[in-house]
């Protein structure tokens, strides 16, 4: 069948797309969600149920048995609850299958096993899931069988989100709001929405299955806990953009076919800067739909990946002193018209509108910095962000070049009176074209950059869900754009009045513009000079979320109640603290099961073969000082090893969450970096044929 592609063919096949809809739809529930999909309202029972049987009908002729309200809990990762179509047999034995309205719109899982953070008490079990009519279901096809999956918000019992997608959808219509007032002053009145949207970059790992079965720290955790470099690196940068080799490229293959019958346009794939490093973009699309979406990339990767006999690894740091992944969350916002208010256009200094909306973005940005950041935040994020390979962890904006001239005219002389352009780029060889360059180079190391028509967000983790840094994204600029548009709209002279507020904006905020090298260290001071906030790790960035200004912010947009806050902070805390444990046990068991037997059996051969050596009276002295070397080191495990015991049990007792977190970062945390590093030096040391785990050398050199 791989043979014979039919992309467009395969399109969507999977998806009950709109199209299918008006295909099975009587006209007028057609019409009555086309209209809820584009802007909201009451869905009633009985256009539901003639929605319901349709989806089902669709579903049931493709083989489904099941159907779940599929959700995304703040675990990070997606929930579901399967429930088969089947309904009391009528008297004849027959089985009628059923899939009601009812049950389409509303679901109602046990919640009290997914985080809350203390918004409800485990007795309070009820939680809902409410159908997002503007995603469309899907079905997912594996050992279970097929099934209709319905995305869903997922609310406690009372109104409270409890998921990803609830304060996204509530951000979406906050920004879209806010920035049809700005469109609006600008003479627009055709738009009726703003829509924001989003296209996900996602690098990931992949490594042969048989030897990620064998290491229990890449099972339990989905990094390595240790492990030595091996001889060759990324040092050769023969790895980026080069070519695929067929075992992945097959990979690569299967993984499109999946996601283009999901409706997942996935688009461009490369190899990566470390060895067995690559990554997928699908086309940008709806903010809340590429969030589905790359939640299903995810979720297919890791599916398709075992398939090929590999394993996809998600995490930001699956190995040390090699790069990390990340996810580049490319954002923009367009009218409904089809209006991107991030184009710049030729001659940005002209484009009043765009200056508008760029000079918001950056007072947005330069306010929130410390919410983006933590919108950012994880436990993996922590090894990447601030290491000099991914973006720092202070956010700056770059803009490039030619924005950079605008917004300097405007801010020294008043008046931005040109644009640089682009020149012709020279390839000095007859026989291939002379093109037009870009106006701007681009800076790999900014967290925050403009990339001609839209930003890019780099700093969000590879495994992470894009749910919350857009959430934050749309929310802080709905707040400038409100506080833009409470001034122009009572202005008297309007171009007057909206030249002096980018001149302000630009002055005030010019601070989180930066275009030099992120990874320096002279960043750093610089950044520190310019009171930019610079936050180490996840559990420093979490007490963004409940400060006064978030508060307002959040509050005012209606996207979380304080409460909401509250316990997305306590979450954050811990999901933090039951990570870092499950590191720290898994690291301790490798040590006392796997490492330290290992390394006793062959102290053991070593000593051995000095006796006999010494008893035929040869020279020992290499041996001699191989088995002291090897002792020490192995004394020096031991050693951090208890001492990381004695905090995992000292942890234990503590009750109160952020204490607990805290503790774990600063004690924790550390004393596993401390029982790694002898461990790496033992496994330099010990012949490879004993050492009881497959090298680095053998997980992203042998794929
Ligand atoms: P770049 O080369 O700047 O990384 P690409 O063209 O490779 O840009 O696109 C990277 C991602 O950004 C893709 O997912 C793409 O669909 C998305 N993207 C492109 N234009 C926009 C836009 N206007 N808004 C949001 N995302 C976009
Ligand atoms: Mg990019």
């Amino acid at each position: 069948m791989n043979d014979n592609l039919n992309v467009e063919e395969l399109f969507g096949s999977k998806v009950f797309t709109l199209g299918k809809m008006k295909e099975r739809l009587p006209e007028k529930e057609f019409n009555e969600i086309r209209t809820l999909m584009d802007h909201g309202g009451e869905l009633s029972l009985k256009t539901a149920d003639v929605v319901a049987k349709a989806m089902k009908d669709w579903a049931i002729e493709n083989g489904a048995t099941h159907y779940t309200h599929w959700f995304q809990p703040l675990t990070g990762i997606t929930a579901e609850k399967h429930d088969a179509f089947v309904t009391h047999p009528d008297a004849e034995g027959r089985m009628i299958m059923e899939f009601r309205g009812k049950e389409l719109i509303k679901g109602e899982p046990d919640a009290s096993s997914f985080p809350s953070g203390g918004l409800r008490a485990t007795f309070e079990a009820r939680g809902y899931t409410a159908w997002d009519v503007t995603s469309p279901a899907f079905l997912r096809e594996d050992a279970t069988g097929v099934i209709l999956c319905i995305p869903t918000a997922f609310c406690s019992f009372k109104g409270e989100a409890l998921d990803k997608k609830t304060p996204l959808l509530r951000s979406m219509e906050a920004i879209s709001e806010q920035a049809l007032r700005i469109v609006r002053l600008f003479g627009n009145t055709e738009a009726t929405k703003v829509i924001p949207s989003v296209g996900a970059e996602q690098e990931y790992f992949l490594v042969d299955r048989e030897k990620y079965l064998q290491r229990e720290d890449l099972k339990l955790t989905g990094r390595t806990l240790f492990g030595a470099p091996a001889p060759k690196g990324q040092e050769m940068d023969d790895h980026y953009f080069g070519t695929i080799r067929e075992r992945i490229g097959s990979f690569m293959k299967d993984i499109n076919i999946e996601l283009w019958k999901l409706g997942v346009t996935a688009k461009t794939q490369h190899n990566e800067v470390a060895p067995a490093q690559h990554e997928l973009a699908p086309i940008y699309e709806t903010a809340n739909i590429a969030v589905d979406h790359n939640q299903l990339v995810m979720e297919i990767m890791k599916k398709v990946a075992e398939r090929h006999g590999l394993a996809c690894l998600l995490h930001e740091k699956p190995f040390a002193g090699m790069n990390g992944s990340g996810k580049h969350d490319n954002w923009s916002l367009s009218t409904d018209t089809g209006e991107n208010l991030l184009n710049p256009g030729d001659t940005p200094n002209e484009n009043i509108q765009f200056l508008l909306v760029l000079a918001c973005i950056l007072k947005a940005v330069d306010t929130h910095a410390d919410l983006l950041r933590q919108s950012a935040a994880d436990v993996g994020n922590d090894h990447r962000l601030g290491a000099d390979e991914a973006p720092p962890a202070i956010i700056s904006v770059f803009l490039g070049e030619q924005l950079e001239d605008v917004v300097k005219q405007l801010v020294e002389t008043g008046a931005a009176v040109r644009s640089l352009q682009g020149e012709k780029l020279n390839t000095g060889v007859s026989t291939l074209p002379d093109f037009m360059k870009d106006a701007t180079d681009r800076n790999r190391t900014s967290p925050f950059a403009f990339t001609g028509n839209k930003f890019e967000f780099r700093m969000v983790g590879s495994r992470d869900s894009i749910g919350s840094p857009n959430t934050v994204l749309n929310t802080i600029v709905a707040e400038a754009f409100c506080e833009a548009a409470d001034i122009l709209e009572k202005a008297d002279n309007f171009d007057m009045a909206v030249h002096d507020l980018i001149k302000e904006y630009m002055t005030e905020h010019r601070r989180i513009i930066f275009s030099g090298n992120g990874y320096s260290p002279e960043w750093k001071e610089e950044a520190a000079r310019r009171g930019l906030p610079n936050i180490s790790c996840t559990v420093e960035a979490a007490s963004a979320l409940t400060t006064e200004k978030s508060v307002k912010l959040f509050e005012k947009f209606k996207i979380f109640t304080k409460a909401e806050l509250e316990s997305r902070e306590e979450i954050e805390y811990e999901l933090y603290t039951k990570a870092i444990n499950i590191e720290a046990r898994t690291m301790i068991d490798m040590v006392k099961r796997q490492i330290m037997p290992a390394v006793m059996d062959y102290t053991g051969m070593l000593a051995d073969t000095i006796k006999t050596l010494e008893s035929i009276k040869v020279d020992a002295t290499v041996q001699n000082e191989i088995l002291n070397n090897i002792t020490a080191c192995l004394k020096e495990t031991n050693r951090a090893l208890k001492a990381l015991e004695e905090k995992v049990e000292a942890a234990k007792k503590m009750e109160n969450g952020k204490e607990k977190a805290f503790y774990t970062r600063r004690e924790i945390f550390f004393a596993m970096e401390d029982l790694r590093r002898p461990v790496d030096n033992l496994e330099t040391m010990v012949d490879k044929e004993i050492w009881p785990m497959p090298t680095y050398g053998d997980l992203v050199f042998e794929v």
